[in-house]
């Protein structure tokens, strides 16, 4: 993957969170996605700031820029500097060498339960296992901007894949950045889930009972006898077709139509 790939990545990803709506309307311009060259995990790519239009529906592969995990800018288009928030990004990625992919969005549902102190319970099946706990709240509103405050944040980020950041929004990580990606996507449809709850049934509404989940989370694809036979029959069965490849080919065929 050359840094090019990566930049062309981080554009479509950058696109896929309006897909999403993620970074929609009010928030069409707030947040940002990093993914980390795997040809030099020193540095990495996200979006910047100082754009004609600054919408993350408009990033291209040119507009994005490089950075150190000082937060420092290496390259970029002409004046163009580092997203406001560069210090996520680089903090976690200095912190974690496990994450290759940071998104920063500010989610609606999910900032409004951590202003109202309240954790994310499991309602639906999708994001189950990541609010399975409550997740942690870095409890600032400020915007993280300097090193103390992206090095605090990543404290309350831990080992975990996502962290609120109170009153603002909330940063998720993974491997790719489909997993940093769909972390977010599902913690906030978990959180809207919740808000629905409250609103249907005051604060004592149920849950997923966690011996469910677990059972839930036991289960493993083509285990049964039926797909045994299939497999046997087909031999390798094709992967792919996810959910991740749709947003992405849309992406694609958004950013080549101009
Ligand atoms: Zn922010």
């Amino acid at each position: 993957m050359t840094l090019d790939d990566v930049k062309l990545e981080v554009a479509l990803g950058s696109r896929v969170l309006a897909l999403t709506g993620l970074a929609t309307g009010i928030r069409s311009s707030m947040g940002h996605v990093s993914l980390r060259d795997p040809n030099d995990p020193g540095r990495f790519v996200v979006k910047g700031r100082g754009y004609p239009i600054d919408t993350l529906n408009r990033m291209r592969p040119e507009n994005m820029v490089v950075c150190d995990l000082d937060g420092r800018l290496l390259e970029g288009p002409p004046g163009v500097v580092q997203c406001n928030e560069v210090m996520i990004h680089a903090c976690v990625f200095k912190a974690r060498p496990d994450v290759h992919s940071v998104v920063h969005v500010h989610p609606p549902y999910s900032v409004m339960m951590t202003v109202l102190g309240l954790p994310i319970v499991p309602l639906v099946l999708e994001g189950i296992r990541l609010v399975r706990k409550p997740l942690p709240v870095y409890p600032r509103t400020a915007l993280i901007t300097s090193v103390e405050h992206g090095q605090d944040m990543v404290k309350s980020l831990g080992k975990e894949s996502a962290v609120h950041l109170l009153g603002h929004g909330a940063t998720t990580v993974g491997k790719t950045m489909e997993d940093a990606v769909m972390n977010m996507w599902q913690m906030e449809n978990q959180a809207m889930m919740n808000c629905y709850a409250r609103s249907m049934m005051g604060g004592a509404h149920a849950q997923i009972p966690d011996n469910l989940i677990e059972e839930f989370l036991q289960w493993k694809p083509l285990a049964e006898p039926h797909f045994q036979e299939a497999v046997a029959k087909v031999g390798v069965v094709n992967t792919g077709g996810s959910m991740w490849s749709d947003l992405m080919d849309r992406a694609a065929k958004e950013l080549a139509a101009g």
